[in-house]
């Protein structure tokens, strides 16, 4: 069940490294935690709420592998994505072999590093739960289908997509930058206003006629969607 935004823990000992994560998934809507080392990575992914673990190999102490192995006995479905330093092909096999859902070469750049993430968390989503409610609003995440109380409702994919992010993070400010980064990925041009366009389909869809909005525009700065009639939850 997400309330609010995915928390990822970050287990690295180069502070840069952790810096650049926690500034630029910041920036994507991730809550961030790190630990710089694997004793407490693996006490903080018992004790915390984590959805996704980033996690180094090259590590003081324990090292990634064997952290992975504690983490994978305390959580099967957590998804894991190890980090190597270099193109090492015998860590990345072994890191997969011991149950990593993926693997990035340092250096990476950030959107392929939130790419991944997605599709791990995409992944895991199927596990956990495939469906999605807020207030009269239902999804279903496997057959991509959406209802309004019991009427069936039809949306593109894209406006599916959208609708699920917002109902990822109700209440939330949401900027436009955010809503294109997490639904148009790569090929997006930060001037287009493929957001509002999309917003506006959206509500054509999902709003009764007559009621207010349930995404709200906050002014020069986004939008907000409104689980209206309590907590979203998944089942
Ligand atoms: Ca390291």
């Amino acid at each position: 069940m997400y309330i609010g935004a995915m928390r990822i823990l970050v287990i690295e000992d180069e502070p840069a490294i952790v810096r650049t994560l926690e500034r630029g998934l910041g920036a994507h809507g991730y809550t961030v935690m790190s630990a710089d080392n694997g004793e407490d990575g693996v006490r903080l992914a018992a004790s915390e709420p984590v959805d996704v673990v980033l996690l180094d190999i090259a590590l003081p102490g324990l090292d990634g592998h064997q952290v992975l192995a504690r983490l994978r006995a305390q959580r099967q479905d957590l998804p894991i994505l190890m980090l190597t330093a270099r193109d090492d092909v015998q860590n990345k096999v072994s890191a997969l072999e011991s149950g990593a859902d993926d693997y990035l070469t340092k250096p990476f750049i950030l959107e392929e590093l939130v790419a991944r993430i997605r599709a791990m968390t995409r992944r895991s989503d199927q596990v956990r739960s495939s469906a999605l409610e807020a207030g009269d609003i239902k999804l279903d995440l496997l057959s991509r289908r959406c209802w309004r109380d019991e009427t069936s409702i039809e949306l593109s994919s894209r406006e599916f997509a959208l609708l699920e992010y917002f109902m990822r993070n109700p209440g939330r400010l949401l900027t436009r930058q955010q809503i294109l980064s997490a639904i148009w990925e790569y090929d997006f041009d930060p001037e287009s206003n493929v957001v509002d366009v999309y917003v506006r389909y959206l509500r054509r869809k999902i709003d009764k006629e007559g009621a207010p909005s349930r995404i709200t525009t906050l002014r020069g700065m986004g939008y907000r969607f409104d689980p209206a009639t309590g907590e979203p939850t998944t089942s």
